[in-house]
């Protein structure tokens, strides 16, 4: 009978010790109006906290607060690029703190400049720095003064996986991946062995992002374009057949399609048979504030 309560105990233990992880779509849509969806957003909650925040774009701001999510519990914001509907609502967010007890750093990573794009460093300073920025009144989340300070990170094209922040058994990594003329990059979140990976948008032309996700828990890729693809979308997007593809080369435990778009909405069964060529675990799609748990 001891013998037993001792199994029992150590038993809830293990049980009750292990990371409870979740992650939340607050947006599934892209920037077309009309789709009926935030755009693209994320959360990785971590035993109850709004830790992580993958993405920003129109409408997440409201969907932040439907989903129950608290900026002062949040680390870090990775921005997979700088395009409106990864964006848009974050002054929204960084106005939102003045009224919350947040405090401390909040740490902000996305991809470095080209002709097309400002580096994420300058994308913040000209949103909100003191004399220059759109919302000068806010710089004070800049220069030291507000409780809740931005510390933005630009992160350098890379085509291995780079690590850019950890904490505890939190490790975010991040890798360069092709989005027509626009730096982009994917970030795969690991806490403990549980991982899951974020496409943003691609194409696959930099074959990153299967190196990336190889074994992650969940792989969330963007489903922007259907079958067939060719042109302008076919440089910014993956067509269903190349998600397949490398949900199959990542040999991911779960595949979660997002960014969804009125060109693929409705074409859910066409898109699937696609990826199904080559991948042949679960997959859903996503809607707002659709929850996954993220568990091996
Ligand atoms: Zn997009």
């Amino acid at each position: 009978m001891k013998k037993y309560l001792l199994l029992l105990s150590l038993f809830s233990t293990l049980v009750f010790t292990q990371t409870n992880i979740r992650l939340q779509v607050l947006g599934s849509g892209g920037p077309e109006s009309g789709d009926k969806r935030a755009s693209s957003a994320y959360i990785v909650w971590i035993d109850g906290k709004s830790r992580i925040l993958i993405d920003f774009g129109g409408g997440a701001s409201l969907r932040f607060e439907e989903a129950g999510a608290k900026i002062q519990d949040l680390d870090v914001i990775l921005l997979t690029h700088l395009h409106v509907d990864h964006t848009a609502d974050l002054p929204a967010l960084v106005k939102s703190s003045f009224f919350t007890s947040a405090s401390g750093q909040l740490h902000i990573f996305g991809p470095d400049e080209n002709k097309f794009m400002p580096s994420t460093e300058d994308f913040i300073e000209r949103l909100f720095e003191n004399d220059k920025g759109a919302w000068q009144y806010l710089g004070d989340h800049l220069d030291g003064s507000a409780s809740l300070q931005l510390k933005t990170h630009t992160i350098e094209d890379t085509r291995k996986p780079k690590v850019v922040y950890t904490l505890g058994n939190l490790r975010i990594s991040a890798i360069s991946v092709h989005h027509g003329p626009i730096p982009a990059v994917a970030y795969r979140v690991d806490i403990g062995n549980k991982s899951i990976t974020f496409s943003g948008d691609m194409n696959g032309d930099y074959h990153t992002l299967g190196t990336l996700a190889k074994n992650s828990t969940i792989l969330v890729a963007h489903n922007a374009v259907p079958k067939g693809t060719k042109g302008v979308g076919a440089k910014l997007h993956m067509t269903p057949d190349i998600i397949g593809d490398i949900a199959q080369e990542a040999e991911v435990k779960k595949l979660v399609l997002s960014h969804r778009m009125l060109r693929t909405l409705g074409r859910e069964t066409e898109s699937t048979k696609d990826i199904r060529k080559h991948y042949k675990g679960p997959l859903q799609f996503a809607n707002d504030l659709s929850i996954y748990r993220v568990k091996n």
